[in-house]
């Protein structure tokens, strides 16, 4: 099998770290009051947590989305708190940014599709 060339695994992590960080900043808005560019002091540490995991990934190139790994990389704490982001802004996305939304979810399913082939 051949990888994906650098080129795209960059603009895949790119886009996974947009949508990442479009829904830390609804939950944040909405739970904690924040607005536009703004983040609380403890989403702001959340997305640097979650954007220092996506560079430090081993598996960017030839598999997947964090949200489609089996290797959960993230520590406990981190864990619970991109959970509850990702619970609450989630469906709310596909109001906000549904293009961003629908490309994630038709490369999720590719991605499945090629994974299950092997
Ligand atoms: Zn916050």
């Amino acid at each position: 099998m051949r990888d994906m060339s650098n080129t795209a695994v960059e603009q895949k992590r790119q886009r996974e770290m947009a949508l990442v960080s479009e829904m830390i900043k609804l939950y944040c808005h909405k739970n904690h009051g924040t607005k536009e560019e703004e983040l609380c002091p403890e989403c702001n540490e959340l997305l640097n947590y979650a954007q220092e995991r996506s560079r430090r990934c081993p598996f960017m190139k030839t598999k997947t989305f964090c949200s489609n790994c089996k290797v959960h990389c993230y520590k406990p704490q981190m864990r619970e708190r991109i959970r509850a982001v990702m619970r609450f802004s989630g469906p709310r996305m596909l109001w906000h940014h549904p293009l961003m939304v629908t490309w994630h979810v038709v490369s999720y399913h590719r991605e499945k599709k090629r994974l299950s082939l092997k």
